[in-house]
């Protein structure tokens, strides 16, 4: 089995050191729980398989898989750089502490107000249309900017359709065969291109159509350093490094996946004549995907037509379920290593029948006010909720060697109303 867990001498789930079922109890649910030390771990282990392979090498965190300023310290104190595909990333990562140099916005269908603030905070931007380019050229500041683009390698891959972002049905990028006159034209517009860019998807497992991803975009980057004579100072591959979900789901072994990569990346180089530019890449999930635990508790349990354990989470706490379709591994933390004893669907709290974490799952029994944790709910899991059927967000907090730390307070119902106004002739 490929999820990964600690319990403790009572047999309870522990995270970072503290028990689970205590964090309920103490802190309330649902609660979203991150893991310290998983992060760095994670960061490390990524950093180390890639660097020593090709030492100049650089993680762009992807913010948006979660956008905590307590993540974004971790990931600054290690050293990462950050990938922000808005402006509210580009201030949250300022507001962390991240050097300007170090965030690359990737927007897409930006508006030129967004643009000039991406300017102004001086970051690096990645272009993803001639539009983009034509509107920049037009903005304060703009001449002499540092600009990259990212392109469509008419490959993609990832865990659901809405996740894959290269081919010919995906909205992101340039078109390989504009990519040497969209870089003609931006040296003569006055910027100086300087990177080169792609994502292909997210939640890839198989190396294989990221390696294929990485030969298109090196040729590419090779046909607009010959034709175009730009001079990379870095070539960025994305993101989308999986993590397995499902206990039957493999390991993505880091290490030969990195060495493999750089491999490619180092002919492709000599190849072209390209002067060793750093490589980047821009994982989020695999960052914080396993550090991130969402514990609920249940407060129902219904034979119906099926029998549904009702929690008090929902999509709006964790989407992926019922937005692509997602597992996610569910742990009763008081016996996380019980034998299934049942087949239940465990079901939110939200006016929908959408809203399910698990359809006909092999559970052991599980009664009224147990705790379960919803397991891998570090990724695009906070970052995704939302306040709909007027419940206030969940607390989150981060445990490290036995301590906890609130890093988001719990809504109030009055957080709920706190941008409203009632016009005047509304309280007659
Ligand atoms: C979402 C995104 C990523 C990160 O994807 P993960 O699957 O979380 O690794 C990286 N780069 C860009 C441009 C993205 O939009």
């Amino acid at each position: 089995m490929n999820l990964q867990f600690n319990t403790n001498e009572k047999g309870n789930l522990e995270i970072g050191g503290v028990d689970a079922l205590e964090l309920a109890q103490e802190y309330g649910t649902p609660l979203y729980v991150l893991d310290e030390m998983r992060i760095r771990d994670n960061y490390q282990r990524v950093e180390q398989a890639f660097s020593s392979e090709y030492s100049d090498f650089k993680i762009f965190y992807a913010a948006k898989a979660n956008t905590n300023l307590a993540v974004m310290r971790i990931l600054e104190q290690e050293g990462s750089g950050i990938d922000a595909v808005s402006p509210g990333e580009i201030y949250t990562a300022l507001l962390a502490g991240f050097e300007p140099e170090r965030i690359l916005f990737t927007g897409n269908n930006v508006t030129s107000e967004e643009l000039q603030f991406a300017l102004d905070s001086g970051v690096r931007i990645n272009l993803d249309s001639v539009s983009m380019l034509e509107r920049l050229a037009g903005l304060d500041n703009a001449e002499g900017t540092k600009i990259s683009f990212r392109v469509n390698p008419m490959v993609g891959a990832g865990h659901h359709d809405h996740c894959i972002t290269g081919g010919e049905l995906s909205k992101f990028g340039v078109m390989e065969q504009e990519a040497v006159d969209v870089y003609k034209k931006a040296k003569s517009l006055g910027f100086e291109p300087v990177g080169i860019h792609t994502h292909i998807g997210s939640g890839i497992l198989d190396p294989e159509p990221f390696k294929l991803a990485v030969k298109v975009l090196m040729d590419i980057a090779g046909r607009v350093h010959q034709e175009a004579g730009v001079e990379f100072e870095f070539i960025d591959f994305g993101g989308g490094l999986g993590i397995p979900y499902t206990p039957e789901e493999p390991v993505l072994n880091i290490k030969q996946f990195a060495s493999e990569i750089v491999a490619l990346y180092k002919d492709k180089l000599s190849e072209y004549g390209i002067d060793s530019p750093t490589m980047c890449i821009e994982p989020g999930r695999y960052i914080v995907g396993d550090a991130g635990y969402l514990l609920t508790r249940v407060n129902t349990v219904k034979q119906s037509y099926r029998k549904f354990i009702g929690v008090d989470a929902g999509f709006n706490t964790l989407l992926r379920p019922t937005m692509y379709d997602s597992y996610h591994h569910i742990l009763v933390v008081d016996k996380p290593t019980a034998q299934p004893s049942q087949n239940v669907d465990v079901a939110g709290n939200i006016c929908e029948s959408g809203d399910l974490f698990a359809r006909n799952r092999p559970l052991p029994n599980i009664i009224e006010g147990d705790v379960l944790s919803i397991m891998n709910a570090g990724a695009y899991s906070f970052s995704m909720s939302s306040q709909y059927n007027s419940r206030p967000l969940p607390a989150e907090v981060i445990v490290q060697e036995g301590k906890v730390d609130v890093i988001r307070e719990r809504e109030t119902y009055a957080d709920l109303l706190s941008k409203q106004n009632l016009p005047l002739r509304f309280f007659k």
